[in-house]
């Protein structure tokens, strides 16, 4: 479950990672086309990122490096914007227990990040409207969740296939909020913008919304693609993308990216295109990297995605995906066990026992 972009067509190919859902939609919409005031543009700063992927910062360089230097500090109280994290997983039990296990690592992962962050968790399990099932189960969902609460002024989506491995790392959601945008997606303006988009110019498995009336609007039109009565039209509509097999159902991310690019003029006053760090991290480029980062390394990869894994459809989650993953919960979990002056054994290990550590030390340092 879940979608990905590496960093080339041909990796997107083999690692399409979406769930899909038959689907539809009957749409009339009017392209427009126009130049933006742009706040993102394409600047050379080194990041950790950069050995992955382009990378887009706003247009005061300054702004931007203070940006970055802050988002690992936690913000003033009266800064700090509140927002509720919501991931889910299917109705059904995982194709494997050791699938279960790791739906519950994930889920520990995200509950360790808002004790830390103080955000609020939402874990779904069920489909919140008929129709709307496998990845686009979380569109109603996270709208009704933004209906019911109004007090609260952003949502996230995170797949379950995605865990946080920088658990110091503050989202900059004041600064979103500054800059007036109402959602953030990682992905690449000068790719989702193109004249030829391809569906995985972002990600759509990790984003941020504001909790306003543009975003119920567009999650409503967002979803209009994953509605089974428009099945047809949607298809044809995303079809238009060159490397997405014909054959698939409408997928969210697709849609998204079909969306964002069809009123540009809207889009790109209100959704933030993220690559100035790892909101999305694709598993492949980071899990044999941990090792190489220490403990308050600046480089650490904010969010691992593990798209591709399927780890609850499958009967037999792969060695690598699971490996992966072991690593990722590991490298997160000794950043939490280090407030204690523990570790776990390495990496790798999945053994109950834990090792004392220095807390001063790095959790990979012996
Ligand atoms: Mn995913």
């Amino acid at each position: 479950m879940g979608r990905c972009f590496p960093g080339s067509v041909l990796a997107a190919l083999i690692f399409t990672c979406s769930m899909l859902i038959p689907v539809s939609v009957l749409l009339t919409f009017t392209t427009i086309d126009s130049t933006w005031s742009s706040i993102e543009k394409r600047v050379s700063v080194p990041n950790v990122a950069a050995r992955l992927q382009p990378i887009h910062v706003i247009e005061d360089v300054q702004a931007a490096v203070k940006m970055a230097g802050n988002m690992r500090m936690q913000p003033e109280k009266s800064r700090r914007i509140e927002f509720m994290l919501v991931t889910g997983e299917r109705s059904v039990a995982c194709g494997s227990s050791e699938g279960s296990y790791v739906m519950m690592m994930s889920y520990k992962n995200k509950i360790d990040y808002c004790n830390i962050h103080g955000c609020k968790v939402w874990y779904a399990l069920e489909v919140w409207e008929n129709g709307f099932t496998g990845t686009w189960a979380r569109y109603p969902l996270l709208l009704k969740l933004m209906k019911a609460n109004p007090k609260i002024q952003w949502f996230m989506w995170m797949d379950s296939d995605a865990i946080f491995t920088d658990l110091n790392f503050t989202i900059p959601i004041r600064t979103y909020e500054d800059w007036g945008k109402k959602m953030v997606v990682p992905g690449y303006w000068e790719k989702v913008y193109a004249e030829n988009p391809d569906w995985i110019s972002l990600n759509a498995g990790i984003f941020l919304m504001k909790n306003c009336e543009w975003s119920h609007k567009f999650l409503r039109s967002w979803m209009r693609y994953g509605d089974p009565s428009n099945l047809a039209s949607s298809k044809m509509r995303l079809n238009s993308f060159l490397t997405r097999p014909k054959y698939w159902d409408p997928d969210d991310q697709s849609a998204l990216v079909y969306l964002l690019n069809l009123n540009k003029t809207d889009s790109q006053a209100n959704v933030y295109l993220e690559s100035g760090y790892d909101l999305h991290g694709y598993w492949k480029f980071i899990v044999d990297n941990y090792e190489n980062i220490t403990n308050n390394d600046k480089s650490r990869p904010f969010v691992t995605h593990f798209c591709g894994c399927n780890f609850c459809g499958r009967k037999k989650i792969s060695a690598d995906c699971y490996g992966g993953f072991r690593r990722a919960f590991n490298f997160a979990d000794n950043q939490l066990l280090s407030q204690v002056s523990l570790s776990h054994l390495s990496l790798s290990s999945p053994d109950p026992l834990l090792k004392a550590t220095s807390a001063k030390t790095s959790p990979e340092s012996p």
